[in-house]
């Protein structure tokens, strides 16, 4: 377990990125990819920041989910007295709806989620019978295992 970063000033711009260098230009990501394949720290700094933001966008779709269905719930089954009830619930769908947006938005989450299932893809993929994987349409293998 690594307790410090290799490079302070580096490390400090990063945690002002939130360790997200995905925004930026090819040619000015090198020197970070560099970093962070040489600082264990800020690898497993990245690694949190960009599991919080996928925490963050199932928190904020469950929590949305949950308010829907108050909603419905209200809506269908008890028709006296219910009006603040369902201005409740709306507002808290739109809440939920407006924080996955932010955060969608503003992190990488949505990147790292497609990422993470191209590399689910990727894995079935390989797993495939030779005589399957031949018959898949040569851009789809392309972008799947990048060659
Ligand atoms: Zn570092």
């Amino acid at each position: 377990m690594t307790s410090a970063c290799v490079d302070p000033v580096v490390g400090k711009i990063l945690a002002g990125w939130r360790y997200d260098i995905s925004s930026l230009a090819p040619e000015m990501r090198g020197d970070y990819e560099a970093h962070f394949a040489a600082c264990a720290y800020c690898r497993s700094r990245q690694r949190l920041h960009r599991l919080i933001d996928v925490g963050l966008i199932i928190l904020a779709s469950v929590s949305a989910g949950v308010f829907l269905i108050a909603f419905a719930v209200i809506h269908y089954w008890a028709p006296r007295h219910t009006l603040i009830l369902e201005l409740i619930a709306c507002g808290g769908f739109v809440l939920s709806a407006l924080i996955w947006l932010i955060v969608a938005l503003a992190t990488p989450a949505p990147t790292t989620m497609v990422d993470v299932a191209r590399l689910g893809v990727r894995h079935v993929h390989d797993r495939l019978p030779a005589e399957i994987r031949e018959r898949l349409p040569e851009e789809l293998r392309v972008k799947l295992t990048g060659s």
